[in-house]
């Protein structure tokens, strides 16, 4: 048992370009068998790139790299840029402003938190270009190699260390006029249609987490003996995996649901916030039991599951975190109420 098993794929997200409910299934056998969560997280701000570029129609867009980022995605790598030190999880409090200039825009400011910082060839930014809260933000789509644009430390994480997270700083960088992706004061409903699809991809990772757990803990059960017998038969323990079992195959239920809604072009992003919320919250409880049936074992990093549960943490946090997804379920069941 003391092998270092990586998160299982069954549920990550892979290409942009796949329907949403092949996206959220069909990653399992490529990246993350092989090496954890943090490979099937590096895909999803590739797909909130992609989505955000996808968002608007592309011949207003009037910019063939848009359509290359957004389909190209494998080749090159994107990062997400909305959250700011001070803006989290409200991103109409943003500040990183883009000035207009002879030849487009001039970029300002930091953007925090960003995966994939300083090592992506195109950042998603999004920017004030007005002052209006939620009317006055726009989305740029900025090369890689920009002057001015540079990349803070790495952040010292809990987990996902094989994946950089750092502050990008926007000195004066130059971004030609058609960079700008849809129209000027657009750009916070573009971030919030890549962040419905990119909770999918986040519930489908969490699922995957949760199964590894679970698929490790119930091994070990069945290996390990107290009291003369293996632990999985003290019912104390073996309906503790039960429990788990029903909860992960649960989660993996409600973002299939939503993927399906996404795929037959229906709105769906309640589905996507009740799924993001349902599997990593499930995430969560499920590998902080796993390291409970391993009992000492689980604390050490000779086995898988206190990685899992490091993991599982940050999918309660991204993409907005769990009070987010509780407020915008809220918003639509006022909106819906009958
Ligand atoms: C590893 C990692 C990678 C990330 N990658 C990216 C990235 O690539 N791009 C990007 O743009 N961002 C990224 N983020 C940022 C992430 O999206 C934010 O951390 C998240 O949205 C929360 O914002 P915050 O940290 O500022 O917390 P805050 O907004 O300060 O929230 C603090 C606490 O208050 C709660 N809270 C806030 N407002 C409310 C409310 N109205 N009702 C109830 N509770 C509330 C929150 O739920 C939280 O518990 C990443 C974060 C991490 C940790």
């Amino acid at each position: 048992m003391r092998d270092a098993r990586p998160i299982s794929t069954r549920d990550v997200s892979g290409g942009v370009q796949r329907r949403a409910l092949h996206r959220t299934t069909g990653f399992r056998s490529t990246i993350g068998e092989h090496s954890g969560a943090a490979p099937a997280i590096f895909a999803s701000p590739h797909g909130l790139c992609a989505v955000a570029a996808r968002a608007q129609d592309h011949q207003s867009l009037g910019a063939d790299h848009l359509a290359v980022a957004a389909h190209r995605v494998g080749t090159t790598l994107g990062a997400y840029c909305l959250s700011e030190a001070h803006a989290g999880s409200d991103p109409s409090a943003l500040r990183a402003r883009a000035t207009a200039a002879p030849d487009g825009w001039r970029a300002t400011g930091s953007k925090s938190w960003i995966t994939h910082g300083g090592w992506a060839d195109h950042y998603t930014t999004f920017l004030r270009t007005g002052d209006d809260p939620r009317g006055g933000i726009s989305c740029f789509h900025i090369d890689g190699r920009s002057p001015g644009l540079s990349p803070g430390a790495p952040e010292r994480k809990m987990g996902l260390r094989s994946s950089a997270t750092t502050t990008m700083h926007y000195d004066d960088v130059p971004i030609g006029a058609d960079r700008l992706i849809g129209r000027p004061g657009q750009g916070l409903g573009i971030a919030l249609t890549a962040l419905d699809a990119g909770r999918l991809g986040i519930a489908a990772v969490a699922v995957g987490i949760a199964q590894s757990a679970l698929d490790y803990a119930v091994r070990y059960a069945c290996e390990r003996e107290t009291f003369g017998t293996r632990i999985m038969d003290h019912q104390g323990v073996g309906f503790l995996l039960a429990d788990m079992a029903a909860a992960t195959e649960a989660a993996r239920a409600t973002y299939l649901t939503a993927a399906r809604r996404k795929d037959a072009g229906q709105d769906y992003s309640r589905q996507a916030s009740i799924a993001k919320l349902v599997a990593t919250d499930t995430a969560m409880s499920v590998t902080t039991q796993a390291v409970q049936v391993l009992g000492g074992a689980g604390y050490v990093r000779d086995h898988p599951v206190e990685r899992h549960m490091r993991e599982a943490k940050v999918t309660q946090i991204f993409e907005g975190t769990n009070q987010i997804q509780r407020l915008v379920i809220s918003r639509h069941l006022a909106r819906t109420a009958r």
